[in-house]
């Protein structure tokens, strides 16, 4: 189909998707197979080999490259090892500056992993893109961002930090997990690569773990292609059949993510016992105006640090939630609670962590898709 001629909820179900040409079943099927038989040495209908094409995940690639706007996607076994396949893209002495309020394992993937093999990553605020000129030097091939930022809810000007990449021929990726293309589209705001960990939103279900590269260029994509079927991190075509059942809805669901989190956030803000609440919709937040051009909602992550910062009471709270339950990730129908400082942050040591702003108190909601009346009923009797 003319993808770009459809708006984001018909793309989000038909985008890359045909009827499978065996049957004309209209679900994509699951494409169980290692490899394919050829009519004679390399005559073969695209396919050789399934850890380098899988229809199953061909279409999914598809379908991810048209809702976010880009001309290809690549899938991956996980977030983890798509962000592994864009740091293969240097070589040793290559810099990156990347923001440095972001996700725990690629903070500990830059620094643990790749940090061994001769690549240095400067971490910065980038609350003003400005900054990011600053630490350029002519070592720097990168500027990784994640917006709104996990899980301090910052945001990053994205096309403020394109206009500084393109002028210094930089690759700009950003890991738009938080967002989803429902909320945010950064390729249209002059980023290189975006990132999805699409066990989050875009699977929605906490159902598989899985990630994702989109992107326009047209060399880009072929160097990744190339890391993805070298390095041969991909997912399952089963894994790829789930992501693309979750897309499906992904509008539906965001909508509602949204409305939750905004009733949500306020109620917070009004309890005597919270302290701060974090929320990009919030017009007091530091970057409201950013996120009113470069998104489309505010979404449904929320932090709060209680009033008096004891984190015994965080940790108690934390206990007491019905609904709400306690485990790392997000993205999924149902809310999740988190503690930052000792779950998915526990890689960043505490000075820096704190230095970051992200306390010893603070608690992360994922706010899912249940009745905002019971989800705020839990709150109240969990934080008391
Ligand atoms: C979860 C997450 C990742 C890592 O993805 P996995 O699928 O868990 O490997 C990367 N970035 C962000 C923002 C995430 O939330």
């Amino acid at each position: 189909m003319a993808d770009k001629n459809y708006k984001l909820g018909t793309k989000l179900i038909h985008a890359g998707v045909h009827p499978d040409p065996t049957t004309g079943a209209i679900m994509t099927p699951i494409y169980q197979t290692s490899t394919y038989v050829q009519a004679g040495p390399g005559d073969h209908k695209g396919y050789e080999y399934a850890r380098t094409q899988n229809p199953t995940r061909t279409v999914l690639q598809n379908a991810l490259a048209a809702i976010e706007n880009g001309k290809y996607g690549l899938c991956f076994g996980s977030g983890m090892a798509a962000t592994d396949a864009v740091i293969k893209l240097l070589v040793p002495g290559d810099e990156v500056i990347v923001s440095n309020d972001l996700y725990g394992g690629t903070y500990r993937i830059m620094t643990k992993v790749f940090a061994n093999y001769g690549i240095k990553f400067h971490f910065i605020g980038m609350h003003d893109v400005h900054n990011i000129s600053r630490h350029i030097n002519d070592k720097t091939k990168m500027v990784w961002i994640e917006t709104p930022t996990n899980p301090l809810l910052n945001v990053i000007d994205i096309a403020g930090a394109a206009a500084i990449t393109k002028k210094h021929n930089l690759t700009l990726v950003c890991d738009n997990t938080f967002a989803s293309p429902y909320l945010q589209t950064p390729l249209d705001l002059g980023a290189d690569i975006v990132l999805h960990s699409a066990t989050k939103y875009l699977g929605g279900h906490s159902d598989v773990v899985h990630g994702a590269l989109i992107m326009n260029d047209a060399g880009l994509e072929e160097r990744l292609r190339f890391i993805q079927n070298s390095c041969g991190a991909v997912p399952g075509p089963h894994d790829c059949w789930l992501v693309l059942r979750g897309i499906k809805t992904l509008h539906v669901r965001m909508q509602r993510h949204c409305e939750n989190g905004k009733t949500i956030a306020h109620y917070l803000r009004s309890h005597p016992k919270v302290g701060k609440v974090l929320w990009v919709g919030f017009e007091d937040h530091p970057n409201h105006d950013i996120a009113k051009r470069q998104m489309r909602g505010f979404g449904g992550m929320i932090s709060f640090t209680l009033k008096n910062d004891n984190i015994e009471d965080a940790l108690a709270v934390l206990k007491k939630t019905q609904l709400f339950s306690l485990a790392e990730s997000l993205g999924g129908v149902e809310s999740l609670i988190g503690h930052p400082a000792t779950m998915t942050h526990g890689s960043i040591p505490r000075e820096q962590r704190i230095a970051n702003g992200l306390g010893d108190s603070l608690i992360r909601l994922s706010v899912g898709i249940e009745d905002v009346d019971d989800l705020i009923e839990d709150l109240k009797q969990a934080i008391g």
